[in-house]
């Protein structure tokens, strides 16, 4: 069988599975059984073929059906474990120098894909500076692809389409095109807007994906005329697409804005048709390390722990991430068993603390100042807010705004701290930015720049 043929196959074959066969599983009861049989197998696998899981797993028990009654127990890996030790837990036989000079060449060369032992390989850039590497293998790719397919419900396999991707080249999935009714063109975000502007109208995609700020930039073209396109389909991918950039973008583009959840470690969730992110809980575990968070009801805001029981390249076992999900308060009215997210927040490390006036830290999302902020009674584009100190924020803002705007948003703030008996930090305001200049980084409007002390002491 021809590897084409193959991939094709197995694209079907997923997308199959997933979209006209999960009756399996219509309640949360019957999905954590189709979840723990399938992890079971898995579990056994990855002791077999992973020699670092092997060890790691030994530790507790060498049953299998041990570890998944224990699963919650298990101390979790994270980013940083799973680098250390890459060699022996891939299943091909990777060596990290090997990825990493193979992958700086081809990045060097801008290839889109680079293959090393029969696996697609790349790094992750990674908010934090560490890079991560992920591994999968030509099944593992084509099963992704079909797995996307077949939870985006208003695509169809077997329609054209002509997919736009917008990404700074550490993206798996769209590493290389795989079946012949997906034309896809791909766009370097550090390249400048205005260059993507010609192949853009000539592809004339019927799907977009891309970054918030990317959407926002097509977005402010569509609305200058400067480009004439007409999608049906736009996914949002990347980066938190904040409540008011997506009314925005809703608007301007005319269509619902969907949602991909993806990192390195493979599409953690999809938005439905009622706009929500649905977890992948077919392919997925996900335990949940609850968070403490002001405003937020307990158990509702958690840091994920995947333990992923489809892929073996690069097997994902008690795996923590570091974003903090609100799950939703009601299920959704879509019916998906899938857990639904009400938001992603960001990363863990974008927690703002605040004191108290017992001198305790106080946690709070970043993300609510900026939704306080828009409650002002003028335009405001908000591009970053940023915690330098206990006591102080760098706002970043797009447009100029007046001593009294800025004195109304200091206000609205304000009342939000002192309802919570918390000390009011200083503002510092960074005013006409360009948000076209957040292009060709990860961009993140919530940065904490605060770095406790062992000594803090957190409510
Ligand atoms: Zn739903």
């Amino acid at each position: 069988m021809s590897t084409k043929f193959k991939t094709s196959l197995k694209i079907l074959e997923t997308y199959v599975k997933h979209r006209h066969y999960t009756p399996r599983y219509k309640t949360r009861a019957q999905l954590k059984a189709y979840q723990n049989r399938k992890l079971l197998i898995h579990i056994a696998w990855a002791m077999e073929n992973s020699l670092f899981y092997k060890k790691y797993f030994q530790r507790f028990s060498r049953n299998p059906l041990d570890l998944l009654q224990m699963w919650e127990q298990i101390p979790p890996i994270n980013k940083q474990v799973m680098m250390e030790n890459f060699d022996t837990l891939n299943t091909k036989g990777l060596k990290q120098e090997e990825v990493f000079s193979h992958t700086l060449k081809a990045e060097v060369a801008r290839e889109k894909a680079a293959k090393l032992n029969g696996s697609i390989v790349g790094l992750s850039t990674g908010t934090s500076g560490r890079r991560g590497i992920f591994v999968v293998s030509d099944e593992e790719h084509a099963a992704y692809v079909g797995y996307v397919l077949a939870r985006v419900r208003q695509n169809s396999i077997f329609r054209k389409n002509r997919v736009a991707v917008f990404l700074r080249s550490d993206n798996l999935l769209y590493q290389a095109p795989v079946s012949s009714h997906f034309q896809y063109l791909f766009f370097n975000t550090f390249d400048d807007p205005s260059s993507w502007k010609e192949s853009l109208q000539s592809f004339n995609p019927t799907v977009i994906i891309a970054p918030p700020t990317v959407l926002a930039v097509l977005g402010e073209m569509l609305k200058a005329q400067k480009l004439s396109v007409r999608p049906n389909e736009i996914v949002s991918v990347g980066e938190v697409l904040e409540p008011e950039s997506r009314a925005e973008l809703e608007q301007i583009f005319g269509l619902m804005v969907h949602q991909y959840y993806q990192c390195t470690e493979g599409i953690l969730g999809l938005s439905c048709l009622e706009g929500k992110i649905h977890l992948s809980e077919d392919i997925i575990r996900f335990d949940r390390e609850i968070v403490q968070v002001a405003d937020i009801k307990h158990g509702r805001a958690f840091i994920p722990i995947l333990s992923d029981f489809t892929r073996k390249s690069l097997p994902l076992l008690r795996y923590r991430l570091d974003d903090i999900l609100i799950l939703s308060e009601k299920p959704c009215s879509c019916g998906s068993p899938f857990l639904a997210l009400e938001r992603i927040v960001g990363r863990e490390a974008d927690l703002f603390y605040f004191l108290d006036f017992k001198n305790m830290h106080k946690p709070i999302f970043g993300d609510v100042l900026v939704r306080i902020a828009t409650r002002c009674g003028f335009e405001l584009r908000v591009l970053k807010i940023e915690q330098t100190t206990l006591n102080s924020l760098l706002v970043s803002v797009e447009n100029l705004l007046s001593e009294s705007q800025k004195l109304e948003i200091t206000q609205l703030w304000r009342q939000y701290f002192d309802e919570r008996n918390l000390v009011f930090p200083k503002i510092d305001w960074e005013m006409n930015q360009n948000r076209q200049s957040h292009l060709t980084k990860k961009y993140r409007r919530i940065v904490s720049s605060l770095s406790l002390g062992q000594d803090a002491q957190i409510e």
